[in-house]
């Protein structure tokens, strides 16, 4: 069921279901017999990442890290900020990077550069929704789900004011609610 604050769901359920599925094939390919570190960009990948690992055939290890750019807003400020680090050390490590969402691309690109400075073996990147039109940084991303419009999204991970990470889809809010306090 929808819930009221969603104004349009994006992306069902289901399609978000058959998706990560295939994202996950096409994984299993790739990385076949491959012990990858799987960086997960905390919060919003967090959902995504639950449902990948559990359709994976190889044995992924899995870390977190977390950077800041938003900061309650749905604009990106530009500044990226390292919150919290990584805890395994990525030397000689493939590392397949997690993240929701890819939008001006400054967040991932600090995070490329900033984990390739550690020396991995190879460093690749896996978003589920991409808003290709929002480009500011150059980023190449290896694995997407949905090329989605320039709208802010919630669900499935992903937030408004820490709210509606629950939403099994994908929507946009109603515009009503990004003036209520919250
Ligand atoms: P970028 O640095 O590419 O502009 O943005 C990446 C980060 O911004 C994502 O990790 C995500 O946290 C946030 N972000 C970008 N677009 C959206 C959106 O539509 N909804 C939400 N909830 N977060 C977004």
């Amino acid at each position: 069921m929808k819930h009221p604050d969603i104004k349009e769901i994006l992306i069902s359920e289901a399609d978000i279901k058959k998706k990560v599925s295939r994202m996950a094939k096409i994984l299993n390919k790739d990385y076949k017999g491959q012990k990858p570190i799987l960086v997960s960009v905390l919060k919003g990948s967090v959902v995504f990442l639950c449902d990948l690992i559990r359709e994976l055939d190889f044995a992924p290890v899995l870390d977190f890290i977390s950077v800041s750019s938003y900061a309650d807003s749905t604009e990106s400020s530009g500044v990226v900020r390292l919150l919290m680090d990584l805890r395994e050390s990525i030397v000689g490590r493939d590392v397949l990077i997690i993240e929701d969402i890819v939008d001006t691309g400054l967040t991932l690109s600090y995070l490329k550069r900033n984990l390739l400075t550690r020396k991995p073996k190879s460093l690749k990147i896996c978003v589920l929704l991409d808003k290709k039109e929002c480009r500011v940084k150059k980023i190449d991303v290896d694995y997407t789900g949905f090329v989605i419009p320039n709208k802010y999204c919630v669900g499935y991970g992903l937030d408004y004011c820490q709210m509606y990470r629950h939403l099994p889809y994908i929507g946009v809010l109603k515009p009503e609610i990004y003036r209520k306090p919250q």
